[in-house]
């Protein structure tokens, strides 16, 4: 097997990680997926926000802080193939998916169905469950003679996966029909890192009259995406996970150019407001993507997911890309060497064509293993019920170095039997 500090040395992206705040060189930090390293101009960025532009420019600094965002959307537009112009940061993803599901309900009027698959992040299934209970209060229980009881009302359709890593076409194919407004799914789903065909799906799903919605929340920042090139309707996304943008830090959406005068936001607010200054009681939507805001933005959670944006535009898309297969392969060989024989499975695609940028591994005792690894191991990986262990790999700061470590102390676990001291008990965070 190649040793991992060979594959660091010819790395051509080796030199981003000291742009990052690491504290303990020793701990190693495979949650990038979930939450982000800190960027060093982050730090930056908020000392000029908080003691320049807001100590210091008071109210004064709205002239810099209105545009934000549009203008740290349109450097994201660059990531995801879209055009400046269609890409907002505003809410957190749930609430952007909420947004945009009740507009294309509406723009589909007629249409009762919204489908998804059981890959999805739940919270986006609650979303649409939510939003649909809107639209559709239940329907009276018809009676027993009544055929089909599903043909009334707004419906959640979920496809399901047989393996719960991959989902095919076939899977997907028999619940979009022509009573179908939405399809929307995560693109590279969060559990298997399973990356679904954008292109070939989205044509499924728009033939049978139906808008596509897509969650960018696993892939952006990870892997190459051109919603234009690939005609999607809709799509929505977190910047805390490979963009790196901070707890928290406000979410995007992305309406396609022709699609913005007619979908409306369900949530009128003065920052949607063609002229919000003129104080009038007439709402007049602004007639672009803006009209997805709503009220008064988190300026200073907003203003530092810019660092991290830059520099995953500075490092390119497509380099990172490489890296990350790079190391996803070169995990699956160490997992296959060094864990497989103690019982450890594989929960993510072998095929790296269809794989974001984290490596799933299952075993009946994840969660202990998982405690085991953080506590005694100083490896920081997640746990996704019921049974996987998510090692995430950020190609700006993970290092190949990191991965073989990462599996040596995790094959100390398994083969010294460390996770047995651990409760099977959840913490409130995994
Ligand atoms: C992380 C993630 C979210 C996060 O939603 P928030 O509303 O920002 O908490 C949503 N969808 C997917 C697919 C995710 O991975």
């Amino acid at each position: 097997m190649v040793n991992g500090g060979d594959l660091d040395h010819a790395d051509p992206l080796k030199h981003f990680r000291s742009r990052f705040v690491i504290e303990d060189p020793d701990l190693i930090y495979l949650d990038g997926n979930s939450l982000g390293r800190m960027p060093k101009a982050a730090a930056e960025r908020a000392r000029e926000v908080v003691s320049q532009q807001w100590g210091e420019g008071l109210v004064r600094s709205w002239s810099e802080w209105y545009e934000m965002p549009e203008r740290i959307g349109a450097k994201i537009a660059t990531l995801i193939g879209a055009q400046a112009d269609e890409v907002i940061v505003a809410d957190s993803t749930t609430v952007n998916l909420y947004k945009l599901v009740l507009a294309a309900l509406q723009a589909r009027k007629g249409r009762t169905d919204v489908v998804t698959d059981d890959l999805n992040f739940p919270s986006d299934v609650y979303a649409i469950e939510s939003a649909l209970g809107l639209t559709s209060p239940p329907a009276p229980s018809p009676p027993a003679h009544e055929a089909s009881p599903q043909a009334r009302g707004n419906k959640l359709r979920i496809a399901r996966s047989t393996d719960q890593i991959t989902i095919s076409e076939k899977d997907l194919a028999p619940l979009l029909t022509d009573r179908t407004a939405l399809f929307t799914t995560s693109h590279v789903s969060f559990k298997s890192a399973f990356m679904y065909d954008m292109e070939r799906i989205t044509a499924l799903a728009q033939e049978k009259g139906s808008l596509v919605l897509w969650d960018l929340s696993h892939a952006v920042g990870a892997v190459p995406i051109n919603l234009n090139k690939c005609n999607v309707d809709l799509a929505i996304g977190c910047t805390y996970k490979y963009l790196n943008g901070g707890p928290g830090s406000p979410a995007f959406l992305y309406v396609r150019k022709d699609l913005q005068q007619d979908l409306q936001s369900p949530i009128w607010g003065w920052f949607s407001q063609a002229n919000p200054f003129a104080f009038d009681l007439i709402y007049k939507a602004v007639p672009n993507v803006r009209k997805f805001l709503v009220g008064t933005p988190p300026i200073v959670s907003l203003a530092l997911i810019e660092p991290g944006v830059d520099m995953v535009i500075e490092a390119g898309i497509e380099r990172l890309r490489e890296k990350s297969v790079a190391q996803t392969e070169y995990l699956i060989e160490l997992w296959e060497e060094h864990l497989k024989p103690f019982g450890i499975s594989l929960k993510s695609p072998r095929d790296a064509s269809q794989r974001g940028s984290h490596i799933s591994f299952g075993h009946l005792d994840a969660l202990r293993i998982d405690k085991a690894l953080i506590e005694e191991m100083k490896v920081i990986p997640d746990f996704r019920s019921p049974d996987n262990i998510r090692f995430g790999v950020t190609p700006l700061y993970t290092t190949f170095q990191e991965l073989e470590e990462a599996v040596q102390r995790f094959k100390r676990v398994m083969k010294d039997k460390i996770y047995e001291k651990y409760s099977a008990e959840a913490p409130v965070v995994t």
